[in-house]
């Protein structure tokens, strides 16, 4: 039996072919067939590259059936590329299955690193990157939508979206609505090309500024949030002086302090000179 091939997953530019990487054009002359996300599409890359060698479809709706043919010329030898339409695959693109199923083949995957659009808009968004999430897209329907931020609105880390031009500011809106008005955001569209635009501000600013230029709705967006600073807890949330108001009005000063110590944030002493001036 031949030794199995390698599966390289490749990245390619997110709109500057300039940023291709010496090793992803070696890499995708050197194997046997290329596996790309739309065909079309890919061809333009690979003609700047002088490169001719096969193509072959590899999207959502074919992904399992690709997968187990794949498997099979790799089980005899062959090398090959998986490339996505722009940046890296499975990064909200396909080749998740295929790279699952060509490991559990116990065959080896290769990274060939290279753009991310998620990654470039965090390295410039002056958001905290420590620690991060990346969220993909929203679901396109304004409840799910909802839903789904309602899940994500106690999240301390930095939230990375993908989001289409047209539902830009829908769900823009649907974060003032579920986050509040306060959090920093930042807009980065067209990243690496041309009309490439990378603002920051809080999410009323940002809101306005997409609503009054047209232009905001256009192209490739990723929208980064700040994570919650506080997370609201029933102690924070609780106001100290109307609490201790209401103890008062049944408590002697002591007793009163201590039951607002408990159930707020708030130091013993504070509350117990606050109490004083309250009584
Ligand atoms: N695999 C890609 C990657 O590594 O970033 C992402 C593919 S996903 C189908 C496409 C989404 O990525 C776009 O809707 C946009 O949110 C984001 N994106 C891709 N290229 C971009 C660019 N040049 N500028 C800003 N966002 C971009």
């Amino acid at each position: 039996m031949n030794h199995p091939g390698i599966l390289y997953v490749v990245a390619t530019p997110i709109g500057n072919l300039k940023d291709i990487s010496q090793r992803a054009i070696e890499v995708l002359q050197s194997v046997n067939c290329i596996a790309a996300e739309d065909t079309r599409h890919s061809k333009h890359l690979l003609k700047r590259l002088a490169i001719t060698v096969p193509l072959i479809s590899l999207h959502e709706h074919n992904e399992k059936e690709r997968a187990n043919q794949l498997i099979k010329r790799l089980c005899h030898g062959e090398s090959m590329a998986l490339i996505s339409d722009a940046g890296t695959p499975l990064i909200s693109d396909p080749g998740y299955i295929l790279v699952k199923e060509v490991k559990n083949a116990g065959i080896q995957v290769v990274p060939i690193p290279g753009p991310c659009a998620a990654i470039a808009a965090l390295s410039v968004a002056g958001l905290p990157t420590d620690r991060f999430i990346f969220e993909g897209f929203l679901p396109s329907k304004a409840k799910l939508r909802k839903e789904r931020l309602e899940g994500l609105q106690f999240e301390s880390r930095t939230l990375i979206f993908y989001e289409a031009p047209h539902r830009i500011l829908a769900s823009l809106q649907a974060i003032r609505e579920v986050f509040g008005s306060d959090r920093q955001i930042t807009l980065a569209r067209e990243l690496t090309k041309v009309f490439e635009t990378i603002r920051s501000g809080k999410i009323e600013e940002i809101i306005d500024w997409v609503e009054r230029d047209p232009d905001q709705q256009r192209g490739e967006i990723i929208v980064l949030v700040e994570g919650v600073q506080v997370i609201p807890t029933i102690k924070n949330s609780v106001s100290s002086d109307k609490i201790l108001k209401i103890l008062l009005e049944i408590l002697p000063v002591t007793q009163a302090v201590e039951i607002a110590f408990k159930v707020t944030d708030k130091k013993k002493n504070e509350l117990y000179k606050r109490a004083l001036q309250l009584k």
